[in-house]
């Protein structure tokens, strides 16, 4: 019997009439003769409300306390969809990170060390589903753990991986991967294949649509992972390990931005060897993500700022853990700015084209949009500039590579 995992996101899960259309999705694919198991999202806008909670309890609120708050809407969505397929006659059961186990290890970003399978494969002999909450797994000492935001689609194919599923199906709001968040460019095109490759990049400039880590696995252990609607009969989109099976390629695959990031630039700092280390090594011991660095080269004998980004969510932490680089003459003066976004484009076809990131920068110049910061690897290209351009920038570089779907395709997805 083919095995497959079903992935339900928020929206899905957003109230009871909701989680009764789940719950049909689900029945329909047992009903086709597949052996099931469902990891879904807490309700939308759930996670976020336990987020601010946590804040608003502690600014620099313990990781650990975060993810005994924040596992809890998986709990809720995962009780209500086994109870709602149990309405249905169907053989349904919600099991807790903690019951599998997921065995995961750190808090609020945990990684999965590894799923045992016996309690799963008990319940697939059953002819049974399995809800399981996702987003959560449990720490060697017995402690909750999360997996980061939009950590269920990591969950799920990680259990794809462990029951050696024939494939992850990731249902959500959309119909499948596009050239952008077609929320912001109406024009977008649905994309039919992407590859691991370019989806993982995408997705780690800000395209949630999938979490970086569940790309990252299922290209791994090339496990088939695919985006479809939980709304509509609709084709998706499939994440494909070989770019040879893209008959036209366009050389931009795909735009993503990024509103999570934040800006700190440190001024003052002395002109020696160590001293960017220091700072780098205090973010690193506290956890924190830097991404985009950049230092402007000091002038001999004069001091120099070193300016870079972390996610949002780590702000607090982060210039708490530099407060203490600074008391020991680091540097002089911190100064912080959360009114940036990171837009980036995206491709295989980089590899092979000359002049993109030009081509990129001149759009943006011709919108009278400042480049505050840049960042390249082989198939991507990124800038850091104001929020306020977050929408323009997006739209004339989804136009500037040719990326537009014709206008009247583009009125009958939107
Ligand atoms: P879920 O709750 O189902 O996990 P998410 O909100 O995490 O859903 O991800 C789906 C959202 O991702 C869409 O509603 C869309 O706005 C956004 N998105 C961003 N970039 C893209 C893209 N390139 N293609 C499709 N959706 C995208
Ligand atoms: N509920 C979690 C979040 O909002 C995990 C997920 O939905 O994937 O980040
Ligand atoms: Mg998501």
């Amino acid at each position: 019997m083919p095995r497959i995992v079903m992935k339900f996101g928020g929206t899905s899960m957003a109230g009871i009439e909701r989680i009764r259309h789940v719950a049909d999705r689900v029945r329909r694919e047992v009903a086709n003769g597949n052996q099931v198991a469902v990891v879904v999202s807490a309700m939308a806008g759930e996670t976020d409300r336990l987020v601010q909670l946590c804040k608003e309890a502690a600014p620099l609120y313990d990781p650990r306390e975060y993810d005994v708050v924040v596992a809890s809407g998986e709990q809720v969505t995962a009780g209500l969809l086994a109870m709602t397929l149990q309405g249905m006659k169907l053989n349904a059961r919600s099991y807790m990170g903690w019951q599998l186990p997921i065995r995961a290890s750190g808090h609020a970003s945990a990684l999965i060390d590894g799923i045992d399978v016996a309690v799963l494969d008990r319940v697939f002999d059953d002819n049974g589903i399995a809800v399981i909450p996702g987003f959560q797994g449990v720490t060697s000492d017995g402690a909750l753990a999360t997996l980061g935001r939009g950590g269920s689609d990591t969950s799920a194919v990680a259990l794809a991986i462990a029951a050696k599923a024939d494939r992850c199906d990731i249902y959500t709001d959309v119909d499948g991967v596009y050239t952008t968040d077609p929320r912001i460019v109406p024009r977008a095109k649905k994309l039919d294949v992407v590859t691991y490759e370019e989806m993982l990049e995408l997705a780690s400039v800000g395209a949630k649509v999938l979490q970086t880590r569940s790309v990252g696995l299922a290209m791994r252990f090339g496990m088939p992972l695919q985006v479809l609607s939980s709304f509509e009969d609709l084709p998706g989109t499939m994440i494909v390990a070989d770019e040879g099976s893209l008959m036209e390629r366009n050389i931009i695959t795909g735009i993503a931005h990024d509103r999570n990031e934040a800006f700190i630039t440190l001024i003052g700092l002395p002109d020696r060897p160590g001293t960017v280390a220091a700072i780098f090594r205090a973010l690193a011991d506290a956890n924190i993500n830097v991404d985009m660095i950049v230092q402007s080269a000091p002038r001999a004998g004069l001091k120099s700022e070193v300016t870079f980004t972390v996610p949002k969510a780590s702000l607090a932490h982060s210039v708490d853990a530099l407060a203490r680089v600074r008391e020991t003459g680091g540097f002089e003066e911190i100064l912080t700015n959360t009114d940036i976004v990171k837009v980036s484009v995206v491709g295989v076809g980089m590899r092979s084209n000359a002049g993109i990131a030009a081509r990129m920068f001149d759009t943006l110049a011709e919108r009278q949009i400042n480049i505050v910061a840049i960042s390249t690897s082989e198939i991507k290209v990124s800038v850091l500039i104001s929020e306020d351009y977050t929408e323009l920038a997006v739209r004339v570089l989804h136009t500037a590579f040719g990326l537009d779907a014709p206008a009247a395709i583009a009125g009958a997805a939107a």
